[in-house]
Order: structure tokens, then sequence, then C-alpha cells
């Protein structure tokens, strides 16, 4: 009788301890899925016009941003995203260098070049908008990337364009208050 007690209670406490143990890897490996989050819309939307405030550390929350971004961005069909367009007020954006999609965050044009050229630019938050806009072909920029190490890169043209577009989000700028004006 007392051997079976103790053999039921130590099997108890060792089941305990598994589901204890499985609970850990569970959160430990547990990714939440990643989301598709709706763009806002709309020039004179409020969340478009604030200025983005600077991140501190990489933190698990803003490296789940930048997936749900990624993947918000990819199904709009976009090439660049900025976190006010989903509602987000810290400052990241992605956009491409040399081609390749890049998560920065506390973006800022360090320098932009004296040449500039004037091409048509949409935006996600502002559809069926198409608007001159001057940018300069070449910039300096710096920034943090994901696994937290500040970057400084040298981009020009296109790359260029989309990462202006992108850092005017970041400030409450949208394509429209840059139109150039065509006479
Ligand atoms: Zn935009």
């Amino acid at each position: 009788m007392i051997y079976e007690l103790i053999l039921v209670c130590s099997l108890e406490s060792w089941f305990l301890a598994f589901a204890l143990h499985l609970l850990q890897r569970l959160q430990i490996h547990y990714n939440p899925p990643i989301a598709i989050l709706p763009i806002l819309i709309g020039a004179d939307h409020p969340a478009l016009r604030i200025k983005t405030k600077p991140i501190a550390k990489v933190t698990k929350k803003i490296s789940k941003l930048i997936k749900d971004m990624e993947e918000t961005m990819k199904v709009a069909n976009g090439v660049g995203l900025a976190s006010p367009q989903v509602g987000e007020t810290v400052r990241l954006c992605l956009a491409p260098i040399n081609g390749k999609l890049t998560a920065l965050i506390n973006a800022q044009i360090a320098r932009s070049s004296l040449e500039t050229t004037v091409e048509e630019e949409g935006c996600l938050s502002l559809p069926n908008t198409w608007v001159p806009v001057r940018r300069s072909t070449e910039i300096v920029l710096t920034y943090m990337d994901e696994s937290g190490k500040k970057q400084e890169r040298r981009v020009k043209d296109f790359d260029a364009r989309v990462i202006q577009h992108e850092v005017d989000h970041l400030d409450g700028i949208l394509i429209t208050d840059r139109a150039e004006k065509v006479s």
C-alpha cells in the first residue's frame, strides 16, 4: 500500500516535471504567426503625419514588427514600407539596398547628392496617386540593422529614391507634399 502510494506520487511528480519541461520548451520555440497588417490610407490620416521615435533596442516586438511589415509589403506589392503606414510610431522602415529588402532601424540620411532627378512616385498609403518627385540620385544612409549593429551605406538611383521616400514617412512627409510643379 505504502509502496503503491510512493509510486503514484513519484509518477505524478515525474509527469508534472515533464509537463513543465514541455511547456518551457514550447515557450522558447513558440513564434507567433506572421500577420498581414492593415495599411493606413489618406494624406490626411493623422498617423501618417507623426514624427517617429528612435528605437533603443531590437526587442522581440520590433523583430516581429519587421516580419509582419515584410509580409504586408509583399502582399501589397510594394517596394518599401514605413512603420507609420501600419499605425506604428517607431523609426523603422523597409527599403532595398542593392536590390535586397532591408529593415532600416533609426534610418537617417546623413548626406544627399546635389544631383537630383524627377520621377513619378506612388505610395501604398495613397492609392491611384502618382506624382513627380525630385530626389537626390545618391545618398549616405545610417541605420541600425536587425542585430543591433550601426551601419552606414552609400546608395544610388532607384534604391536611394525608395529610401528617401520611406525616410520621409518616418518624419510624417508624403509624396503629395513634395510634388514637383509641372509647368
Ligand atoms: Zn509611401
